[in-house]
């Protein structure tokens, strides 16, 4: 789960890291109290869970609390298409007032799970406000990089080759071994996937804080942080994907035009890899777990024809903990609710499989029945192909 920028700077705080003063405001009005309230000049931030809003017209400074009301008004209700949105965009909806600083340096800081040492990572590099891409594809040598010992934690001497690594000024070094020990505290103690402040500024009166802050959860730990679940923003995220994680559903939406229904993440994976091999493309990635009912089948086949890119779809099951009868059946029960007007490829195979098979052709209703995966894929992008 993401959380917004002024969220995730509300949490580091928590742990200790230093942020701007900021207020966060969902109309012009509020835009412009906050700015009153803060004093001086500002920067009104829009607030969508994406980078790149500097470049693209979503980071803009404003000199006044009139200014602000405007940039406000301008801002909030519109789409911000950024290098991270997609060209789709993202609608405005709410807005982080900040104290605008007067920035010295700005550099890169994150954290995140390093899968192949199967540790966290720290990660710096001088190189701070644009795209860490960027500079690892170019300039790989500028990014500091320390793995923690899950054991000890953090050691203060990892905090400080970070440090001197960043050629901070020595006088800096202690406030920014604390501040990077902060960081780690907050990754570790909110479960989360990923901590990163880009930019983490040095001010030309000395201070070190976090500018930009983005904070991604682990979605199998939120059980443990009702706080955090509570700052989740529904608009923030695909409808279809919001739609299956309330029944439950491991859905994942791609660009494709071939829908998947299948029960187990590696037969899904294995599904995708098939269709695309037979020339077509998913449309979604959908596990609808080991022991769905048949209600979370008819779920899953409403969510996947709420996509209105899929052509053609593919349900895969292999009955080992699910039954094919109750996937049959739930299907049935779908197609005859929902009215499906594209073609429907079945495969099932493993417990009650006849069963199954006989409740698809005594539907009345046109499914294609395919034997084995290759024939089930082929079957399927021909269809998606209108064949
Ligand atoms: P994004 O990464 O989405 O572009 P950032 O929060 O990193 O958004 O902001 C982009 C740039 O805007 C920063 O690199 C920084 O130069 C400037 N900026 C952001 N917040 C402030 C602030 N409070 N004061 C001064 N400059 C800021
Ligand atoms: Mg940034």
């Amino acid at each position: 789960m993401k959380v917004h920028e002024y969220q995730a700077k509300h949490i580091l705080a928590h742990y200790g890291v230093p942020i701007p003063r900021g207020e966060a405001v969902f109309t012009p009005e509020e835009a412009r109290a906050a700015a009153q309230r803060l004093g001086g000049t500002v920067v009104v931030k829009a607030q969508i869970h994406a980078g790149g809003r500097g470049k693209a017209g979503g980071v803009k400074l404003a000199r006044n609390p009139e200014e602000a009301e405007r940039i406000a008004g301008s801002l909030l209700g519109q789409k911000l298409v950024t290098a991270q949105t997609g060209p789709e965009g993202r609608v405005v909806g709410r807005l982080l007032i900040e104290e605008a600083l007067d920035i010295a340096k700005e550099f890169y800081l994150s954290l995140l799970v390093d899968r192949a040492a199967a540790r966290p990572v720290f990660m710096a590099s001088s190189e701070g406000g644009v795209e860490i891409e960027v500079v690892a594809a170019e300039h790989p040598e500028k990014i500091l990089k320390e793995t923690v010992h899950p054991g000890t934690g953090f050691q203060p001497f990892q905090a400080r080759h970070l440090a001197f690594g960043l050629g901070l000024d020595p006088v800096l070094l202690q406030e920014a071994t604390r501040i990077f020990s902060s960081l780690y505290r907050a990754f570790l103690a909110t479960d989360a996937s990923l901590v990163e402040a880009n930019p983490f500024v040095q001010t030309r009166d000395g201070r070190l804080l976090a500018l930009d802050a983005k904070m991604t959860f682990d979605d199998n730990a939120l059980f443990r942080h009702k706080d955090i679940q509570e700052l989740r923003d529904v608009h923030e995220e695909d409808p279809l994907e919001v739609k299956a994680s309330e029944y439950k559903l491991n859905y994942i939406r791609l660009d494709g035009n071939v829908g998947c229904m299948v029960n187990g993440a590696g037969l899904a994976m294995a599904t995708m890899d098939i269709i695309q091999y037979a020339g077509g493309r998913p449309a979604n990635f959908l596990d609808v777990g080991g022991g769905a009912s048949e209600e979370q089948v008819k779920r899953g086949f409403e969510i996947i024809l709420g996509d209105p890119n899929v052509r053609a779809v593919l349900i895969n099951i292999f009955g080992g903990i699910m039954r094919c009868d109750i996937v049959a059946s739930g299907v049935v029960a779908a197609a005859k609710s929902l009215g499906i007007n594209v073609p429907v490829v079945v495969r099932l195979e493993g417990t009650n499989v006849e069963l199954g098979q006989k409740i698809l052709k005594e539907s009345g209703l046109n499914f294609t029945v395919a034997s084995g995966m290759k024939d089930a894929a082929e079957k399927v992008v021909a269809a998606s192909r209108g064949n």
